[in-house]
């Protein structure tokens, strides 16, 4: 069990960190991270990320989605919740709308990871993308769920992407790689049209 206070504030830098490093292209995504069996820490709906505080962190049980205390969770904590649910081992999620990610998921397509570095850390060779649904609904919760499988990561077609890991940590490094991977699969593209 982690302990709360600490992981409202490691939810809460990460918030802040996903822009520093440029990873919230659009709008902003969200972070969690794994508290208990049932619970998780995320960030919350609708603030600006350069102005959360850690008490802005919303507790949420992953089983049930009730949330603790009177600010609302991310509206996008069903997909969070469901990869706690059904992955023991993940600790942390993110979910962002970052550049280059967003390009390759406007396409539609599975992700062709071409440089074996990125697919050391991406856990596979073809990031797969759940195919358009209405954000936060059943469908892309399932589909997204399902396309993640056997990777750290997955596209959201027209959206954006998630990714997963033991810590934080691993997760910041699991979406900048698939931010290079996206960016080097466009300009390979490229290439091949000069
Ligand atoms: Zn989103």
């Amino acid at each position: 069990m982690m302990d709360i206070q600490e992981a409202r504030e490691m939810v809460c830098r990460s918030g802040k960190r996903l822009l520093q490093e440029g990873l919230v292209a659009r709008t902003w995504g969200n972070v969690s991270v794994r508290i208990s069996n049932d619970e998780m820490v995320i960030t919350p709906s609708g603030r600006r990320y350069d102005e959360l505080t850690p008490a802005d962190m919303v507790i949420v049980n992953f089983r049930t989605l009730v949330h603790q205390g009177h600010i609302k969770p991310s509206s996008e904590l069903k997909l969070h919740a469901e990869i706690y649910k059904s992955r023991p081992h993940i600790g942390a999620v993110i979910h962002t709308h970052q550049m280059y990610v967003s390009i390759v998921a406007s396409a539609q397509k599975d992700l062709q990871v071409l440089d074996p570095a990125h697919q050391a850390i991406l856990g596979a060779s073809v990031i797969k993308a759940a195919p358009y649904a209405l954000p936060n609904s059943k469908k892309i919760t399932f589909d997204t769920e399902k396309a993640i499988e056997g990777s750290n990561a997955a596209l959201m077609s027209n959206h954006g992407c998630v990714c997963i890991g033991r810590n934080l940590e691993d997760v910041f490094t699991v979406c900048k790689t698939l931010e290079d991977a996206c960016a080097l699969y466009i300009s390979s593209f490229k290439n091949k049209a000069a």
